[in-house]
């Protein structure tokens, strides 16, 4: 491993920490789930998120930022202004934390640009923190209603808890089944190999793969007729299979994401999502 990526996987493995220890904090009640909608859903093989039903505690919020920015600065010693300047925007109500979650979900690119030229940020920052501060929210959530739902049935391209696209999969190291997983909630589903989870294109002359020769341990799953795009790992190829982290995976194959993009295919996850209910407000 370069001592980059050793550093970028202690960060990530900092972040993961402090996002457990909120989870942890995180109370019962202040996720609501309406019954009766939720087995509405179920009846109707939908998925079950609906951001009305989350309530977020501003000042949990808070505390997660504030473990997270103290880990950012520990690991980005040129970024602490910049770190310190988004603190005091969240202090002066500049940055509303519950809002950035819910714009990084719906995938508000405009507001997200908007408030990045504000903040004088990259948009793709508060992506990742959007993204960041979500995650304990969506976790929690998904198991709350996880067990409600029968995940081996579930047979769609998008998380049946959250309604997201997948932005990995990969391989099963027991049966090579290839499984999908949310990068929101950490929902993983199994889905059909030889077919696009996007547009369910199953003709194989338009779905191949690609793969770098920098990186020949991820392979990215393309469709020509939707030209989306998923970076895929195999299990089995993995020299310690059982230490699969597909946030990690994720984060550290950006360089695929631009490759595929130069290639004219599209992130399934830089779209607006088209299957996911609510509005943001
Ligand atoms: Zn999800
Ligand atoms: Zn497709």
């Amino acid at each position: 491993m370069k001592v980059e990526e050793k550093i970028l996987r202690d960060l990530h493995q900092e972040l993961q920490k402090a996002k457990t220890q909120a989870k942890l904090k995180y109370q019962k009640g202040m996720i609501k789930i309406d019954q009766a909608e939720v087995e509405k859903r179920i009846k109707r093989s939908d998925y079950l998120l609906d951001f009305k039903e989350i309530e977020m505690d501003k000042k949990w919020l808070e505390g997660l930022f504030k473990d997270y920015l103290y880990i950012l600065k520990k690991f980005k010693k040129d970024n602490v202004k910049v770190l310190e300047e988004l603190e005091q925007s969240c202090e002066k109500k500049e940055l509303d934390l519950e809002v950035l979650i819910k714009k990084v979900f719906y995938f508000d690119s405009e507001y997200l640009e908007n408030l990045a030229k504000k903040l004088k940020l990259e948009a793709e920052d508060l992506n990742f923190l959007g993204l960041h501060l979500g995650n304990p929210v969506f976790e929690l959530y998904a198991q709350r209603v996880k067990e409600r739902i029968d995940m081996d049935s579930w047979s769609k391209g998008f998380c049946p808890i959250c309604g997201s696209s997948p932005a990995m999969a990969y391989f099963r190291k027991d049966d090579g089944k290839r499984i999908l997983w949310c990068q929101f909630c950490s929902t993983q589903w199994s889905f059909l190999r030889l077919k696009c989870p996007f547009c369910s294109n199953e003709d194989q002359e338009t779905l191949r793969y690609f793969f770098t020769e920098e990186d020949d341990h991820h392979k990215v799953y393309v469709c020509d007729k939707c030209k989306k795009y998923v970076k895929t790992i195999d299990q089995r190829k993995m020299e310690n299979p059982d230490d699969l982290d597909l946030g990690w995976e994720n984060h550290n194959t950006l360089a695929l994401d631009l490759v595929a993009e130069k290639e004219g295919f599209l992130n399934p996850c830089s779209q607006p999502p088209e299957q996911k209910r609510g509005v943001v407000t």
